[in-house]
C-alpha cells in the first residue's frame, strides 16, 4: 500500500493534525511525499520518502508514481484561497489520478473515508 501526501502551505498545518490522528494506520503503509510536506511528515514521527518541493516538481514526480500505477491513493490538501506558481503540476497530478483511476482526497473528510475504505480491501 502506497499513499502519497501532498499539502499547499495553507494546509500543511491541517495535514500534520490528520497524519496524527491516522498515524496508527499510516505507520502501516509506505508514504511518499513532495518535499515540504514531506519534512512536516517526518516531523509528525512517520516514515516518508521525499520527493522535490511541489513548485520545483514534486508533484509531477508523484504524477509520475500515479501513470505508473505505482500508487493506491494521493491525498493532496489544497488551499483553494491561494494561488499557486505551480498549478499547472496540480492540475496534471489531478488529470493523471483520473487518467488512471488513482483515489485523490482533497480534503480531510475525503481522506479518512478512502482510508478507511482502504484499510478495509487489505
Ligand atoms: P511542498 O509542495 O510539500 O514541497 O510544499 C506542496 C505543493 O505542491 O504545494
Amino acid at each position: 500500500m502506497k499513499i502519497a501526501i501532498i499539502a499547499h502551505d495553507g494546509k500543511k498545518a491541517d495535514m500534520v493534525a490528520f497524519l496524527l490522528d491516522h498515524k496508527e494506520i499510516l505507520g502501516q503503509v509506505e508514504l511518499v511525499a513532495t518535499g515540504t510536506t514531506g519534512q512536516h511528515v517526518q516531523n509528525a514521527g512517520l516514515k516518508v520518502k521525499r520527493f522535490l518541493s511541489g513548485p520545483l516538481g514534486g508533484d509531477a514526480q508523484i504524477a509520475a508514481l500515479a501513470a505508473e500505477k505505482d500508487l493506491d491513493l494521493v491525498i493532496f490538501f489544497r488551499d483553494p484561497l491561494d494561488k499557486h506558481p505551480h498549478e499547472p503540476d496540480v492540475q496534471m497530478l489531478m488529470r493523471i489520478c483520473d487518467v488512471h483511476n488513482i483515489p485523490l482526497a482533497t480534503n480531510p473528510k475525503g481522506a479518512e473515508l478512502m482510508i478507511a475504505g482502504l484499510m478495509d480491501k487489505v
